[in-house]
């Protein structure tokens, strides 16, 4: 039994999940406590040659062992192929990581279900019940639960072949698939997050003792910001050429290359009462102009983007991949680590021409991923994200930020707020090579979590939007590889084509500051009259002070 400030502690961490994320339905465990006793069961998902789980009893010392290729199910009704496979030493229990190609079961391994175990009334001594080919136990696991038996049914290829099957008891579940919870127990992480970035390998032809090695990380260190390339803006002759091109488009020369324009007249964005109608040959020439400024947040990274091709007030699509018409110049990226069916190539958006090529596409907005394809696993910064809901207000945000202002100030951490162009304000946090998503995750959580306990009316943590109350909501989960945040002077899908814009610390107290405030119109006069405050954080080697 939990102590009730236990399973508190646990309700809690079950409501802060994000249900969109991953599909582990309400109430599956992330991160647990792992099970103590002599009687402990650990169930692995072991992706080796082929996929399988590894269910593994403690008994006399040693961890009895089935390899069970379609995993263990609370559905009383399938019966699961359970092959015998030898004895594992305790030392192996909690092993999660990677085991060199090459070696006994190379691959990757993480620990999907872990608990403690009795045996079934009238089951006798436990060795004996598997020796004599009958095991019948009680399983008290984060997944598994309730009664299962293993039962030899016979021999092939020289191995024993068993059948794993839940018993029909209050815990069983018609059609539960251990594939539908594809997460560890023990991190939270899945096998592909675990092969790419393991904390720890495991050496079979080491002595059990000295099997686990950790794996040496990169400690985020510090040191000088990482370099930044520079930009020319287009040259007057060059804007002049693309305000002669006809409606229809045609070829336009700038930052040295040919890039092929069409439907200059279509408008983009509808007009306001205070900015005209924006056309594509306005978004063009306004990404060509941008580029110098918008670029630094976008080179050496992955751009997803976000396509209006018919307009704001019309349909639009996320394209992650290389467009088939991208000319051959356009640089890209291969994500070696796509889940099949995920997208592969990426377009890389690095210099004037490529931002010309995306705003021909209507890829009005973009959004960089926070990892740089050289290190896709390692974030480049941290982000705050505050999402004002229906029932709050942009004032509510600026009370936010400014909370957030005082927490990094008093923590000596360096960072910058940015209006998002539509509601909310981000802040935008410079981290250190050698960070893992895992650790910005939980350092935003953990400064949100302080933030949000001084204004608990503002704030929901609620994931479903329809709980919220229309609260605002300190989103750390976008904290991850491939959720993305928009770039710095990126337009927003809005009439009027606002963009989002870094502003300074001392500009949350300026009355006139809206989230909305600058179009693609009037930021260039704005970056030419007080800069870019975010611009002297790209790339800086930032330390998080660890927050306990
Ligand atoms: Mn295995």
């Amino acid at each position: 039994m939990s102590p009730p400030d236990a399973t508190d502690r646990l309700e809690r961490y079950r409501s802060m999940r994000d249900f969109e994320v991953t599909p582990e339905p309400s109430g599956a465990p992330g991160p647990t406590a792992p099970p103590t006793g002599s009687a402990r069961f650990v169930v692995q998902r072991h992706r080796a040659r082929r996929l399988h789980y590894d269910v593994r009893l403690e008994m006399g010392g040693v961890l009895v062992s089935w390899a069970v290729p379609k995993g263990p199910t609370l559905d009383p009704d399938a019966k699961r192929l359970a092959v015998h496979v030898e004895d594992h030493p305790l030392e192996y229990f909690d092993f999660e990581g990677v085991i060199p190609a090459g070696e006994y079961g190379g691959g990757d391994v993480i620990v999907w279900d872990w608990g403690t175990w009795e045996p079934a009334p009238r089951m006798g001594d436990p060795l004996e019940a598997v020796a004599g080919g009958e095991v019948h136990v009680d399983l008290f696991g984060e997944r598994l639960r309730g009664r299962f038996a293993i039962v030899r049914r016979g021999r092939r290829d020289g191995k024993e072949q068993w059948l794993m099957f839940h018993k029909h008891d209050d815990a069983a579940v018609a059609g539960w698939d251990a594939e539908d919870h594809p997460t560890s127990v023990k991190s939270g992480r899945t096998n592909d997050e675990v092969a790419a970035d393991p904390d720890t390998t495991w050496d079979s032809n080491a002595p059990a003792a000295e099997a686990a090695i950790p794996v040496a990380r990169r400690a985020p260190v510090g040191g000088p910001p990482r370099e930044v390339p520079t930009w020319a803006p287009p040259t007057d002759d060059e804007l002049a050429a693309l305000d002669e091109l006809g409606p229809k488009g045609g070829e336009w020369h700038v930052d040295g290359e040919v890039v092929k324009l069409t439907n200059l007249e279509k408008v983009l964005f509808p007009a306001t009462g205070d900015e005209p109608a924006t056309t594509k040959r306005d978004l063009i020439r306004y990404h060509a102009c941008i580029a110098p400024h918008m670029l630094p947040y976008l080179e050496g990274r992955a751009v997803n983007q976000n396509r209006f091709p018919d307009g704001v007030d019309r349909k639009h699509f996320w394209s992650k991949s290389v467009p088939s018409n991208a000319p051959a110049w356009l640089h890209r990226w291969r994500n070696a680590e796509a889940d099949p069916g995920e997208t592969e190539w990426y377009v890389v958006a690095d210099r004037p021409a490529a931002l010309v090529f995306l705003a021909n596409q209507a890829s009005l907005e973009l959004h960089p991923w926070t990892s740089r394809t050289e290190a896709p696993q390692q974030p480049t910064w941290a982000y705050i994200d505050i999402d004002p809901g229906p029932s709050s207000t942009f004032e509510d945000a600026l009370v936010l930020a400014r909370l957030y202002r005082t927490a990094l100030d008093h923590l000596g951490v360096v960072g910058c707020p940015k209006v998002t162009g539509k509601r909310g304000i981000q802040i935008w946090v410079p981290v250190a090579d050698g960070y893992r998503f895992d650790d910005t995750r939980g350092w935003v959580e953990k400064v949100s979590r302080a933030v949000g306990a001084t204004v608990p009316d503002m704030v929901s943590w609620k994931w479903h939007k329809a709980d919220r109350q229309g609260l605002t909501r300190l989103d750390y989960t976008q904290n991850a590889i491939n959720r993305t945040l928009v770039a710095p002077f990126s337009a927003r899908p809005a009439p009027g084509a606002p963009v989002s814009v870094p502003i300074t610390w001392d500009e949350l107290d300026d009355p006139d500051l809206r989230p909305d405030r600058w179009t693609v119109r009037s930021v260039l006069a704005r970056l030419d009259e007080v800069g870019d405050p975010l611009r002297p954080l790209v790339g800086q080697q930032q330390v998080l002070p660890d927050l306990g």
